[in-house]
């Protein structure tokens, strides 16, 4: 699936409807954004540990993802 696309004044970039829908990428959907030489990707955003940077049994508290594992360690600072 390809596209050929202008980037607005403002850098904005309408993503192509069959695009959307075949990806799942639909209004609302979190996605990250990373720039390499090959240029810029557009990816869901999967739940990572913001500490250690794991995907396993990642939960959100006070807005910040966090794994079960660096959760446990933080309790154990306030033991
Ligand atoms: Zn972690």
């Amino acid at each position: 699936m390809e596209a050929n696309k202008k980037i607005t004044k403002s850098g904005g970039i309408t993503i192509p409807r069959g695009m959307r829908q075949k990806t799942g990428i639909l209004p609302g959907v979190p996605v990250d954004v990373a720039a390499d030489e090959s240029g810029i990707h557009i990816c869901k955003h999967v739940p990572a540990c913001q500490f250690c940077g794991s995907v396993d049994e990642v939960r959100i508290a006070c807005g910040i993802e966090v794994c079960r594992n660096c959760a446990g360690k933080i309790v154990e600072v306030f033991r």
